[in-house]
């Protein structure tokens, strides 16, 4: 038999007779992995583990750590659910199945029967018992004429309809103990890794997505390889309910919607306007320091520029509609990178003047479908934390290190302990098609990447064939406090807008040479950022970054006057200070000001007032005892000091 060459994500070849399965390479390392590999990725593209591998391969054995592992774990947890709605409810008919960022969902249509929350517990209970079974899922390959046969003699007539898109050839039924699907995979090895099953909500949802459609029941749900693992995660979704951003925003008083403005398009009241005064203030001091400069631009452009970027036709859906003015349409920016090629064009470059940093707090403007737009999280205008670098290649490692710097230093700042760089690479065989066609540049720049990822410790995964059009690139993951987990942002590298802009600079030889280009935008934008801190911090922003960041309680309107005289002190340090001077108990403006998430509050009384001193409380009860407004006012420039340092 042949020997096959396979290749494991740490570069290290082994050898293999052809025809091996993703399982039996896992037992050749350890028994203990092959018990744990969900799925196998081989040559970019996620398979079954008994599938067998006939060609020299890239091979990635997926785990439920993985993001493809859990994909492949949920979906396969869909045909689960569907098998114990048929053991449960005879003659269901399905639409789809398929996983989605938190679990799964199925498309069902219960005829007659109204499936409601009081038979969840029962279908949990069936899903645990099948799922005990072990059951094996099973791949068929199988005709269109016998496929249609099948759904036919079982009376499915979604399936059918899916079938009638598929051709002769491609089509696959996975089977898993009584239940049959129309499917491509790939799957679990056997019901037995799904240990835990929460059924989560119930959905109205129109077949296809079109309202002529006959609505069928999306059932929502999740499972985990652990019991404990579910608890886990009931838990955290039970306190990201208290952490709602949208929820928060408004108790808070940060940001609001209004019908008259238009759906997505965020106002940020008088705190949230503080907030983003405030992160843009430590964004463009951290800049400054690393060497940008700040730019600014319109929010419109005329469609030509938008080809030249080729934004147009490719990202129109995206974009806003144009406007006509003087026969020539204009758009809304979506993007900024356009805007600042055009400023790096509009005055002459050296390799002296090299690397140069263009910063700019741009607001975009894109479309979001309505269905698609989410609080803070989906937006259609966003004010996006951005800049472009422009370097030569002997630069670009130093840049991109410093970029990851700035990431890093970012999420210390703001006590994000837990975050991946998912690392996009191009596939070599889609040269020219899917990428820009510049293999040498690909290797140099992915492996420069590489060295800067591991040289920093940053923890990242590389991913094959999922980089840009024109370049690798980064996407950042975070979590929060509560270890919900967001994309922030984007950190790409770019080989053909230089081109497009005809940018250039004069290299030492005289010669006009195109810049290598970096995107990147570490807070993201601001509607975005604050989305994830309102839930990060459970709207309890730190000192530095709360809009108020004192409040004065005076015990009785008495000592309103040397309120008045301590908030003067406060106001010419630059410390965010209010008065509380409604006629309440202490007691009930100490809640208020709890509620209102304060981080501290001066308690004022006779004492305070014959001694020139506050009397300090925490948010969250801490007594600091008493002390000068001067100490004070240290105290917080030094509990500031330590926060962004
Ligand atoms: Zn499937
Ligand atoms: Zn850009």
């Amino acid at each position: 038999m042949s020997e096959i060459k396979i290749t494991l994500p740490d570069g290290s070849v082994r050898e293999y007779p052809s025809g091996i399965t993703a399982h039996q390479v896992a037992q050749s390392i350890s028994e203990g992995l092959a018990r744990n590999i969900i799925a196998a990725k081989v040559n970019g593209q996620v398979v079954e583990t008994s599938r067998p591998i006939t060609t020299d391969a890239n091979l990635t054995l997926l785990k439920w750590e993985d993001k493809e592992g859990k994909n492949t774990f949920w979906h396969s947890s869909a045909h689960l659910l569907a098998e114990a709605l048929e053991a449960l409810y005879p003659g269901v008919k399905f639409g789809i199945g398929p996983a989605i960022d938190n679990g799964f969902y199925y498309d069902i249509d219960f005829g007659d029967h109204k499936f409601t929350g009081d038979d969840f517990a029962k279908l949990e209970a069936k899903m645990l018992e099948l799922a005990k079974k072990e059951s094996a899922y099973i791949r068929k390959e199988v005709s269109k004429a016998e496929a249609i046969q099948y759904f036919t003699e079982k009376g499915d007539q979604y399936k059918i309809e899916l079938l009638q898109d598929l051709n002769d050839g491609e089509i696959t039924f996975y089977e898993q103990g009584n239940f049959t699907d129309l499917c491509r995979g790939p799957h679990l090895p056997n019901t037995g890794f799904i240990k835990a099953v929460k059924i989560l909500n119930l959905a109205g949802a129109y077949w296809r997505g079109d309202e002529k459609n006959k609505q069928l029941t999306r059932i929502y749900g999740i499972t985990f390889p652990k019991k404990s693992e579910l608890d886990a995660h009931m838990l955290m979704l039970e306190e990201a309910k208290k952490r709602d951003h949208r929820i928060l925003g408004k108790d808070l008083e940060i940001f609001a919607f209004d019908d008259d403005v238009g759906p997505g398009l965020p106002l940020w009241l008088p705190k949230g306007a503080a907030i983003i005064e405030l992160l843009e203030g430590f964004a463009k001091k951290t800049e400054k320091e690393a060497g940008y400069q700040r730019v600014k631009s319109p929010h419109i452009a005329k469609e030509s520029m938008y080809i030249k970027s080729g934004h147009l036709p490719y990202y129109k859906e995206s974009m806003f509609p144009p406007m006509e003015l003087d026969g020539i349409n204009y758009y809304l920016k979506a993007m900024n990178c356009p805007h600042h090629h055009k400023i790096f064009a509009a005055t002459p470059k050296s390799y002296r003047d090299l690397p140069v940093r263009y910063a700019e707090y741009g607001t975009c403007y894109r479309y979001e479908q309505t269905g698609e737009l989410f609080g803070l999280m989906r937006v259609r205008s966003l004010q996006m934390n951005d800049a472009h670098i422009y370097c030569t290649k002997a630069q670009f490692e130093a840049e991109f290190k410093a970029v990851n710097e700035l990431y890093l230093k970012y999420f210390k700042v703001f006590g994000i302990d837990k975050y991946v760089m998912r690392f996009s690479k191009h596939d070599p065989k889609k040269l020219g098609q899917k990428y820009i066609n510049a293999p040498e540049l690909w290797l140099e720049t992915e492996t420069m990447v590489r060295e800067v990822l591991v040289n920093s410790g940053i923890p990242f995964i590389e991913v094959e064939d999922e980089a840009a059009f024109y370049g690798p690139k980064i996407d950042i993951q975070i979590w929060s406090a509560i270890g919900r987990e967001f994309t922030l942002a984007t950190n790409q590298v770019d080989f053909a807008q230089a081109d497009r802009f005809d940018l250039y600079f004069i290299n030492e030889k005289s010669e006009k040479e195109r810049p290598l280009i970096l995107h990147r935008a570490p807070l993201s934008t601001h509607e975005r950022f604050i989305g994830f801190l309102l839930e990060h911090y459970a709207g309890k922003f730190p000192l530095w970054l709360n809009p108020d960041q004192v409040s004065i309680l005076p015990i009785s309107e008495k000592y309103q006057e040397y309120s008045e005289k301590v908030l003067n002190v406060l106001k010419k340090s630059d410390i965010r200070a209010l008065i509380d001077d409604r006629s309440e108990k202490t007691g009930k403006k100490i809640r208020d000001a709890e509620l209102k998430r304060v981080p501290l509050m001066l308690i004022l009384g006779e004492k305070e007032q014959t001694d020139n001193t506050v009397t300090v409380r925490k948010q969250g009860g801490e007594d600091l005892g008493s002390m000068t407004i001067e100490a004070f006012v240290e105290y917080v420039n030094a509990e500031i000091e330590k926060q962004l340092n």
